[in-house]
């Protein structure tokens, strides 16, 4: 018997040497969008472009990589005193134009730029946001807003005249763990607040070429509490949504020390919100890297370590009679969330939720405790 004639007699071996019995072969085909866990990014050419000014340490390693992570912020230019690397900047990250602080001005007919990012030391960030707004630009500019408070209220008025948006980039307010944290306290989870208590702080280290501006009064209009102390502020009045009332407070330096000839090294303070509830803070340029609150609340305590850092969060929650648990939430790109914060304010044309406003509520504050350690004396935190 042929091949053809044994396949014919017998069904099953016929049906195996038919193409149709085979089983079919797994088909390339599109599928419907999935689910984002994410909203969707814009396209390039519709997110807003931003100038970063400032080629430094935290410019560098925090802001730029985090360009990359942005929804609806591009990066349009770079500003640098040095050319050469203003230039090797825009080119590693694409951005398609790098000024220098001389020609900066020529930004005002740059067209993909609508916001510039103010990363200099402090004392310059007034004078370079008047310069951004006088060029139609809106601003996001770094914390401390300014060196104080007078100078904080002339931004918030250039902004105002020039019909463009001021925010203070604290970064903290767009970061999960601390919009949780800021959800349970106000949220009366945690029940009356009684006390909330912050620290931050770190050594600084002259011969690091980001801290040698840190400890020059003329170019930092402050020490510790300007720059790290201002974390604590913040996180006071964000996480109980109350304006401090008086301030009282102490500051110590060691004059022996070379850092601190021009800038204070530790602060200890404490804030009495109109609510009755106290804040007790310390700062200190000398001190382990700190970075930490504590809610009090009068059912449970809420303890984030650190708060603050840019690449970790830790939070607990006790509540009265039952053993602490931490809370585990997913670690997501702060910088970008910030940024795109920003660009949605210029895209809606709504205020920030962190504007001017909010940086000189921060340097009323300093300005009371200051004025505290200077005079011995609790002293009212004048209003916004
Ligand atoms: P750096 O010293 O590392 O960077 C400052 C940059 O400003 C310099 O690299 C330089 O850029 C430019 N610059 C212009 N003039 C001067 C001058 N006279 N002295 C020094 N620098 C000058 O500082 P940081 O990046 O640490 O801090 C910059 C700002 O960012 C500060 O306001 C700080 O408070 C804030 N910051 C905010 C943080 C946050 O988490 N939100 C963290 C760290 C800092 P170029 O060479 O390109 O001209």
């Amino acid at each position: 018997m042929d091949r053809r004639t044994l396949l014919a007699a017998t069904p099953v071996l016929a049906a195996a040497g038919t193409a149709a019995a085979q089983p079919a072969a797994p088909a390339l085909v599109g599928r419907p969008m999935p689910k984002l866990e994410q909203p969707e990014p814009l396209p390039p050419d519709r997110r807003v472009g931003f100038a970063v000014v400032g080629l430094g340490k935290f410019a560098l390693n925090q802001i730029l990589p985090a360009m990359g992570e942005c929804r609806k912020a591009r990066l349009a230019a770079v500003v640098s005193g040095d050319p050469a690397k203003g230039a090797r900047i825009a080119a590693q990250h694409g951005a398609p134009r790098h000024y220098t602080y001389e020609n900066f001005d020529e930004v005002a007919r740059d067209l993909a730029v609508q916001v510039v990012y103010v990363i200099l030391p402090n004392v310059f960030h007034r004078p370079f946001t008047e310069r951004a707004l006088r060029a139609g630009k809106h601003v996001l500019c770094e914390k401390p807003l300014a060196t104080t408070a007078a100078d904080a209220r002339a931004m918030i008025a250039a902004a105002r005249s020039a019909d463009r948006w001021l925010m203070t980039a604290y970064r903290a307010q767009y970061e999960g763990f601390n919009r949780e944290a800021i959800r349970r306290a106000r949220s009366g989870e945690l029940g009356p607040l009684r006390l909330i208590t912050s620290d931050h702080g770190r050594p600084v280290k002259p011969e690091d070429p980001a801290d040698e501006w840190r400890i020059r009064q003329a170019l930092s209009g402050g020490g510790s509490l300007h720059d790290v102390g201002v974390y604590a502020v913040n996180a006071m009045r964000y996480l109980s949504g109350e304006e401090p009332a008086e301030a009282f407070a102490t500051i110590a330096s060691d004059p022996a020390d070379p850092r601190f000839r021009e800038v204070e090294d530790r602060v200890a303070w404490q804030f009495r919100m109109p609510s009755g509830l106290l804040t007790q803070g310390s700062t200190s340029y000398s001190y382990r890297e700190t970075k930490r609150l504590t809610v009090f609340g009068e059912k449970a305590t809420l303890r984030m370590d650190p708060a603050t850092d840019y690449d970790l969060r830790r939070m607990w929650l006790a509540p009265e009679g039952e053993t602490e648990t931490e809370i585990l939430l997913p670690l997501r790109n702060q910088f970008a969330a910030m940024m795109d914060h920003m660009a949605e304010s210029v895209l809606e044309n709504r205020a920030p939720r962190t504007p001017g406003e909010e940086g000189l509520r921060d340097l009323l504050a300093i300005e009371a405790i200051h004025e505290s350690a200077r005079t011995g004396r609790w002293v009212r935190v004048p209003p916004v």
